[in-house]
């Protein structure tokens, strides 16, 4: 490798998985739902989106890939930024940009989870020996191979869960960004999502109320109250800053103490 290669392959490992400068936005009917938010989120990082409700989480993930635009400042994603206008650019940001929602059944739609999982890199052009080794790669990640010629819906909502992740997996996103993850699922299934989650290789961006969920699987958290970024330190010491979550109406849960959890 010559130094200038060298250089340039340096250069875009600092390109950070999501940037988002000064996103301020108004619903059309005038209510100001963000107020100028500023987030960087580097290459594998694993971020827990905190929050009250109608804080404006949902309003800030759906700017991520182009869903919601038109108000003022920037979303960059690996280095691109999100032009809603321009058709190519805002197909790659839906590349890059994996949000598996709160219910999968919204993502789930295919005869069997194969081709589920087999869907949006096929919508890409990817054929053939190339697309096999992505669907088998991503259910292989989540735990789901054995199911891969089952109907989504003969699946449990822990298993249809771990087939949307897989689904957005099998794009090979830049940034992996879970609405909710642990909702709905019974202790064994939190468990058993919360390792697979721990043990992806890609950047996460979670948005969740369940604080030891955020404790176990984010080393740092940001807190959107209000429409603007109001903490963002390591998860540690937001959860055990509890004048700060007072403030903004983050509750731990009976019992939960977040000094006796570490990985
Ligand atoms: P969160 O996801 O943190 O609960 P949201 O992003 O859904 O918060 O909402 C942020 C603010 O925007 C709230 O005041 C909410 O009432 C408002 N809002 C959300 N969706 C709409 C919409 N479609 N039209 C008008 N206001 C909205």
């Amino acid at each position: 490798m010559t130094g200038v290669e060298a250089q340039s392959v340096e250069a875009h490992l600092e390109v950070p998985s999501l940037e988002v400068r000064g996103l301020a936005y108004a619903y059309p009917d005038g209510t100001q739902a963000l107020y100028g938010v500023d987030l960087t989120i580097g290459r594998g990082e694993r971020v827990a989106l905190l929050g009250p409700n109608g804080a404006g989480k949902t309003t800030l993930v759906l700017h991520l890939n182009g869903i919601l635009h038109g108000g003022l400042g920037e979303v960059r994603v690996g280095g691109l930024a999100v032009d809603p206008k321009d058709k190519a650019t805002l197909r790659e940001i839906r590349r890059r940009v994996g949000i598996v929602f709160q219910d999968p059944d919204d993502q789930l739609f295919m005869p069997t989870v194969r081709e589920d999982v087999a869907f949006g890199p096929a919508n890409l052009g990817v054929r053939g020996a190339d697309l096999d080794r992505r669907v088998r790669d991503a259910l292989g990640r989540v735990g789901m191979l054995e199911v891969a010629d089952r109907p989504p819906q003969h699946l449990s909502f822990g298993q249809r869960r771990r087939v949307a992740v897989a689904t957005v997996l099998a794009m090979e996103p830049e940034i992996l960004v879970l609405d909710e993850p642990s909702s709905n699922l019974d202790p064994a299934s939190r468990r058993e999502l919360a390792e697979i989650l721990f043990s992806l290789d890609v950047t996460v961006l979670m948005v969740t109320h369940d604080l030891p969920y955020a404790a176990e699987l984010c080393p740092r958290s940001v807190i959107l109250s209000g429409g603007v970024i109001t903490a963002d330190a390591p998860t540690f010491d937001v959860l055990t800053d509890t004048g700060l979550l007072r403030t903004h109406r983050l509750e731990l849960p009976f019992g939960f103490d977040p000094t006796a959890t570490a990985r």
